[in-house]
């Protein structure tokens, strides 16, 4: 029997692997940038609900509850909007949608490591520059002028944001697709959606994942023209997102309020991390994510903290392979009292 041939640039890529998911209830898990309160009280009722009411029927395609409640609160019409299983695979339908084999798709690093799987999954090209320490948008994303191009916004692993005027002028001056990936946007404030009002080019990107605490259930949704809409749909799988998670989101999106207290205490946090932190010595990006990017000074070695901090329960993101994250350690924000035990531990390394 031969083995069955995969198509060569299946073959050669790599997987994505994503960020450690242990099952115990005891680690302080501050490595995949997950919010560490629960949704709005809402999204348990509901689903309880739902699920009395029975799965046996296929969820709606056009997961319009959910669209609707977007509508009004972005104020987009409902053509303007698609939903998905999570904002990953929204991206993953972008990448299908506008860049083929040998296309080029352009990013700067480093940033989100799924980028490179997508690419990878259509023998399309990467184009990426590296970002300089300041993490504002390098030349090279103009230059490239690819098909697509990724600005996640804020950055991971930075945390970094650049401002609507930079993004605004980059999609003036880019003739492919600018993707505005805004999976933290929730805890800057701060959003481009306006430019999809102002450019057909511009997608923009955000999740429920982070900022309404429902990562497990995966919703992500975008925004961009209906032309561009009207394009994902054609793409994306019919009943892509399930109907216990359009409950959820739409629950999720009934209470908003919870959300954004939520997101006020984690910014409360993080900013006391951050202070914390610069005073040890650590050189601490400035963050408008839920979570930080932090380097250790010279004397202190992140890859040792990173395994003492592993060795007692508490798990961070450590970057051994790339040279600008070095010496670094990205944490996600958790609550008061994960980030007072993740300090106590520091200290002790220290
Ligand atoms: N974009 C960025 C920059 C992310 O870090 C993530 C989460 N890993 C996502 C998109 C995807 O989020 P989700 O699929 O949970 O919506």
């Amino acid at each position: 029997m031969t083995d069955p041939a995969f198509l060569p640039h299946i073959a050669s890529m790599t997987g994505y692997v994503p960020g450690e998911q242990p099952q115990d209830s005891h680690t302080i898990k501050l490595n995949t940038n997950e919010n560490p309160y629960p949704p709005s009280p809402k999204v348990e009722s509901r689903l309880r609900a739902a699920i009395g009411e029975g799965l046996r029927r296929y969820p709606d395609a056009a997961a319009a509850g959910v669209r609707q409640r977007l509508s009004t609160l972005f104020d987009f019409p409902m053509e303007q909007l698609v939903v998905g299983n999570g904002s990953d695979e929204l991206l993953n339908i972008a990448v299908r949608c506008f860049a083929g084999p040998g296309d080029s798709v352009s990013f700067a690093t480093p940033s989100y490591p799924y980028y490179t799987k997508l690419i990878d999954l259509q023998a399309a090209r990467a184009v990426t520059t590296e970002f300089d320490e300041t993490y504002q948008l390098p030349a090279g994303l103009v230059e490239a002028d690819a098909a697509v191009t990724f600005v996640p916004n804020p950055n991971s692993p930075s945390g970094t944001l650049v401002s609507s005027e930079a993004l605004d002028e980059l999609a003036q001056q880019l003739s492919g697709i600018l993707v505005i990936d805004e999976a933290y946007i929730d805890f800057s404030g701060k959003g481009a959606l306006d430019l999809v009002r102002r450019h057909d080019n511009v997608i923009v990107m955000r999740t429920l994942s982070k900022s309404f605490s429902l990562a497990g259930m995966r919703i992500g949704f975008c925004v961009a023209s209906p032309r561009i809409c009207a394009g994902l749909w054609k793409v994306k799988e019919h009943y892509n997102v399930n109907s216990l998670s359009q409950v959820a989101a739409e629950a999720a999106l009934d209470d908003v309020d919870w959300m954004r207290n939520n997101a006020a205490r984690i910014v409360n946090t993080r900013e006391g991390l951050t202070a914390t932190l610069r005073e040890w010595g650590f050189h601490v990006w400035d963050s408008a994510a839920n979570f930080i990017l932090a380097r250790a000074a010279a004397d202190v070695d992140a890859a040792n903290m990173y395994t003492a901090l592993r060795d007692r329960g508490i798990l961070v993101r450590y970057f051994a392979d790339n040279h600008r994250l070095k010496n670094c350690l990205r944490i996600s924000i958790g609550t008061d009292e994960e980030i007072d035990q993740l300090l106590a531990e520091v200290k002790t390394f220290l």
